[in-house]
């Protein structure tokens, strides 16, 4: 359906696209991930002409767009795009919204957008916000609408950039949740995401963007689970552990463990777990005999719902959880009682507990 060959994309001097070649197919799911700056918007915008692309070619159901015969304008509506600003008409309704395009553009009658607009309405599960003004709606409205309308416009494929970075948490999912919806109704999607569970349940392939490149694609497992190159794999494991770097005795315990209720919010883990997580934590740390190059890294781990403690700091060999230092301290008794294993090595200098903190 798309297929996309040596695709460059220069700003002056700044080369943001290098070299992008891919195919997509009908009803493919694609979700864009990489760090910031990496070009995933002006990929997306090369695609439906907001940018024109230095070098290269797209197709389009093999038309190419690029061609100076082609009816550009009749190719881009085979495409909606959703951003992250909701660009709604505030002085229209919900209804008008979604119907001023088909109406304008597609020189579709007025009771027949109508009727289609109730019915997206319905899809999107805002069916008695159609005489609402944008203004009235949350932000996870208004994107549901943006969505909405984009589908009137009944595009085939729809490029989504970042749909949900301006929302407030509590309204991710119900944005999700209708993107969902589509993909499972067979839509041909490329989404620009942040939201990595999303990315991981929704997509049949991720391509991770760097150095101008799709520098890494695959299945979501592969990308996620077993990224093969060392860029994507640093994004990967930067995206699934915090890490906390302490230089001395004065370090701020109530700041790292606020960041640390954060990454464990961000992952489902329940109260309970967070709480033992904070103390572990805590304790491990008041352990130790030399605060002066201390690192702690907190991951979780998908498979089991365990939450994996590392604290790596340099100086003599020293296991503060050792086993027959623990018989008569009730606090190292309920770490162990919380983790799944405790190991303990000594590498080049540094001491390294690895704590496994149950997930349950
Ligand atoms: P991403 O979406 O991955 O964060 P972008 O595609 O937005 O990345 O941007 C990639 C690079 O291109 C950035 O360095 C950005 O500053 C630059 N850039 C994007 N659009 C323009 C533009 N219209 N003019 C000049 N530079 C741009
Ligand atoms: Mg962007």
């Amino acid at each position: 359906m798309i297929k996309v060959r040596n695709l460059s994309k220069h700003f002056g001097e700044l080369v943001v696209l290098k070299d992008i070649s891919t195919d997509i197919s009908k009803g493919e799911v694609i979700s864009v991930i990489g760090p910031s700056g990496t070009g995933k918007s002006t990929f997306l915008r090369c695609l439906n002409l907001l940018e024109v692309p230095t070098g290269g070619s797209i197709f389009i159901d093999d038309v190419p767009l690029l061609d100076k015969h082609t009816d550009v304008p009749k190719l881009r509506q085979k495409m909606g795009m959703v951003f992250q600003s909701f660009n709604l008409y505030s002085h229209l309704t919900v209804l008008e919204n979604l119907t001023i395009g088909p109406v304008k553009l597609l020189g579709m009658k007025k009771v027949e957008a109508d009727e289609k607009a109730h019915e997206l309405l319905k899809i999107v599960g805002l069916a008695e916000k159609a005489y609402s003004f944008p203004d009235e709606l949350s932000g996870g409205q208004k994107q549901r609408v943006a969505i909405a309308r984009c589908m009137a416009m009944e595009p085939e494929i729809l490029l989504f950039d970042e749909p949900t970075s301006a929302l407030d948490p509590t309204m991710v999912s119900e944005v999700l949740a209708v993107i969902r919806r589509l993909s499972r109704e067979g839509m041909t999607m490329i989404i620009v995401t942040h939201e990595m569970e999303f990315a991981r349940n929704t997509s049949s392939r991720v391509f991770y963007m760097d150095e101008g490149l799709i520098y890494e694609e695959g299945t979501p497992q592969q990308i996620f689970d077993n990224p093969q190159k060392e860029k994507t794999k640093a994004f990967i494991n930067r995206i699934r552990s915090l890490n906390c770097h302490i230089t001395s005795s004065d370090y701020d315990l109530y700041g790292l463990q606020g960041e640390m209720e954060v990454f464990c919010e961000k992952h489902m883990l329940t109260r309970r777990v967070t709480g033992y997580v904070l103390h572990i934590a805590e304790e491990l740390l008041v352990l130790q005999k030399d605060l002066s190059d201390v690192s702690l890294s907190l991951s979780y781990s998908e498979k089991e719902g365990d939450v994996e403690l590392k604290c790596d700091s340099a100086g003599l060999p020293f296991n503060p959880l050792k086993e027959d230092a623990l018989e008569d301290d009730i606090g190292l008794k309920l770490i162990r009682g919380r983790c799944r294993s405790v190991d303990y090595f000594y590498e080049g200098g540094r001491n390294i507990l690895l704590l496994r903190i149950k997930g349950e």
